[in-house]
C-alpha cells in the first residue's frame, strides 16, 4: 500500500477509511510518501517538501491553504486538492452566531447565570446594523445572505467587485469606516496579512464589533487587544488567532469578546462531508482520475 503522512489528526472514521486503503504515518513520514493529508493549517514549505521525493498528491481537509507553498507543489508536479462547498454554511453560520453572541452578551451572560447571577449589563442592538464583510467568496457570500434579512446594509470588499446586491467598497478602511460590524471571510495571504491594523480597528469605532472567522494572520492581534482595552472598538468574536491554539490572555479575559477553538466547519454533518471529500480526491489520484476538487 502507498505511504501516506497524516500531519494533522483526523477522525476515527476517516483515520480507518485511509488505514483501508494506505500505509498511514503520523510522525516520522518515510521519503517513499506518496500523499499527504492533513487540515487547513497544514505547513508545507519548499525545504519540507524535499524530504518527500516522490510526493504525488496533497489532500487538505479544509479550505484554507496558506501553509502551503504552492509554486514549490506547482514545479514538483505535486497535485493538491481541498474540500471546498461544504463547509461553507456552517463557517457563516459562525459567523453570524459570534455576531450575535458579542452584541447581545450570549457568551458572557451565559458564564453570568451559571456563577448564579442574574443582574446583567445592557447589550447592544443587532439589528439594522451596517454589516461589512471582508471577502465576498463562498463563506462571505453565505454571510451575506444570511445578514441581509437584519442588516441595515451588507457591503463588501475584495479584490474586484462582484455580481451581488451588496454595496462594494475600495478597500477594507473605507469598508471598515462605513461598517457597524467587520466580519473577515478572505484568506491568509501575504497580501491579507495585518490587513487589520490599528488604523482599520480605528475606523470602525466605539460601538464597532470585529468577527474574525477566515484566518489570525488577518488581525495584528496586538492591535486588537488595545483596541478593546481601550474601547476603541465595542468588542470582537474570534475564531481563529494568530498563533493557534495558544490564545493571548488579554483576549481570554474581555467578557467583550467572544472566543472559539477553530470551530468554522465543527459539525459533524460537514466533518463527515469533508472526509468524504478528501478520500475522494485520494482515490481518484490513484485510479488517475481527475480530482473532484482540485486545487492544483
Ligand atoms: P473563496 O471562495 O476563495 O473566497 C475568498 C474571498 O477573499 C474572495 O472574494 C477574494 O476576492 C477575497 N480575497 C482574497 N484575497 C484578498 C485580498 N488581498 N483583498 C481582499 N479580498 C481578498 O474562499 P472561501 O471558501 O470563502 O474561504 C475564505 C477563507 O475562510 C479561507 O481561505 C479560509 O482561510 C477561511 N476558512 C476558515 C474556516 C474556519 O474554520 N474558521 C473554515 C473554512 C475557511 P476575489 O474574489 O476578488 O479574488
Amino acid at each position: 500500500m502507498p505511504d501516506l503522512y497524516l500531519a494533522t489528526p483526523a477522525s476515527p472514521s476517516l483515520r480507518a477509511e485511509l488505514d483501508r486503503r494506505f500505509t498511514v504515518h503520523d510522525k516520522d513520514p518515510p521519503p517513499t510518501t506518496r500523499a499527504i493529508v492533513g487540515g487547513g493549517q497544514l505547513q508545507l514549505g519548499a525545504e519540507m517538501l524535499e524530504r518527500f521525493p516522490t510526493l504525488e498528491i496533497v489532500a487538505i481537509n479544509g479550505v484554507g491553504y496558506d501553509g502551503l507553498d504552492l509554486d514549490a507543489l506547482r514545479a514538483r508536479g505535486v497535485r493538491v486538492s481541498t474540500t471546498p462547498d461544504v463547509l461553507t454554511d456552517d463557517v457563516a453560520d459562525l459567523a453570524i452566531g459570534l455576531m450575535l453572541a458579542v452584541q447581545r452578551r450570549i457568551a458572557a451572560n451565559d458564564a453570568l447565570v451559571r456563577r448564579g447571577g442574574w443582574k446583567a449589563p445592557l447589550g447592544r442592538h443587532a439589528s439594522g446594523r451596517r454589516i461589512g464583510i471582508f471577502g465576498m467568496g463562498k463563506i462571505g457570500a453565505a454571510i451575506a445572505a444570511r445578514a441581509a434579512p437584519f442588516a441595515r446594509e451588507v457591503l463588501y470588499t475584495a479584490r474586484s467587485a462582484k455580481s451581488v446586491p451588496w454595496r462594494y467598497l475600495p478597500d477594507i478602511a473605507a469598508l471598515a469606516e462605513e461598517s457597524d460590524v467587520l466580519i473577515l471571510a478572505a484568506p491568509g495571504t501575504a497580501a491579507t496579512s495585518h490587513i487589520v491594523d490599528a488604523a482599520v480597528l480605528d475606523k470602525l469605532g466605539p460601538a464597532g464589533v470585529l468577527v474574525n472567522v477566515a484566518r489570525g494572520s488577518l488581525v495584528d492581534e496586538d492591535a486588537l487587544v488595545t483596541a478593546l482595552w481601550a474601547g476603541t472598538i465595542a468588542g470582537a468574536g474570534l475564531d481563529v488567532f494568530a498563533d493557534e491554539p495558544h490564545v493571548p490572555e488579554a483576549l481570554r479575559s474581555m467578557e467583550q469578546v467572544v472566543l472559539a477553538p477553530h470551530q468554522g466547519s465543527a459539525t459533524a454533518e460537514t466533518r463527515a462531508a469533508m472526509a468524504a471529500l478528501v478520500l475522494a480526491n485520494l482515490d481518484a489520484h490513484f485510479a488517475g482520475e481527475d480530482l473532484p476538487t482540485p486545487l492544483l
